[in-house]
């Protein structure tokens, strides 16, 4: 599956925001917007005057690489919270946080939504029983999502449970830390969502 691979924190400084792309190094002196609080490239620290399309468009690129997600992929995404019912931009913010590997990071297995996207690749997790490694994988309510017999025993796995023990979980999600199986108990609702979008300017980027 086709993913970005250029350079991470380039996108935070482009949007002006810590995105919380790189798991530890987010939290250090060595976070790139710190270090150099302006747009990368040429005309990066050049005057700014952003219309209505601008500040649209940023927000659309800032929750797309905040879930690490490409354009086309995104674009469906917006289309099926579209056709659901309820508020198309909630939806959205549903659908995302319904993608196996963002549960994998909200669960606070894998310091970042790339780590978990990893972990997902690995084969390292099942759901409702069956290995699944697909990161866009969809949970719904009641799915169960198991850490695979044996993957504690891969040195990655283990350090990335020694360092992120399954705490401090979203309410929407529940996690048995013996047998590392957790259960969605819910799909979460806006205020449960905490990422530092406006979404109402992504619909109306689309609705254009
Ligand atoms: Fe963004 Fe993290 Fe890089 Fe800072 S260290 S710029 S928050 S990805």
């Amino acid at each position: 599956m086709a993913r970005y691979t250029g350079p991470v924190c380039r996108l935070c400084r482009r949007e002006g925001e810590k995105l919380f792309l790189k798991g530890q190094r987010c939290m250090s002196e060595k976070c790139s917007v710190g270090r150099r609080s302006y747009a990368p490239g040429q005309h990066g620290q050049g005057r700014k005057k952003v219309s209505e399309y601008g500040l649209q468009l940023r927000e659309k690129q800032k929750l797309r690489r905040i879930y690490g997600i490409l354009e086309a992929q995104f674009a469906r995404y917006y289309t099926q919270a579209e056709q659901k019912k309820g508020i198309t931009g909630e939806n959205l913010l549903q659908i995302l946080e319904s993608r196996l590997d963002n549960i994998v990071y909200r669960l606070n297995l894998a310091a970042s939504r790339s780590e978990a996207r990893q972990m997902v690749r690995h084969g390292f997790f099942k759901v409702n029983g069956k290995k699944v490694n697909i990161p866009s994988y969809l949970v719904k309510v009641g799915d169960v999502i198991q850490l695979k017999e044996g993957a504690t025993d891969s040195p990655l796995v283990k350090s990335i449970i020694e360092a992120h023990n399954g705490q401090n979980i979203p309410e929407w999600l529940e996690l048995d830390t013996n047998s590392w199986t957790a259960r969605v108990k819910a799909l979460p609702s806006r205020d449960q969502i905490d990422v530092p979008i406006q979404e109402q300017l992504i619909v109306e980027y689309y609705s254009r």
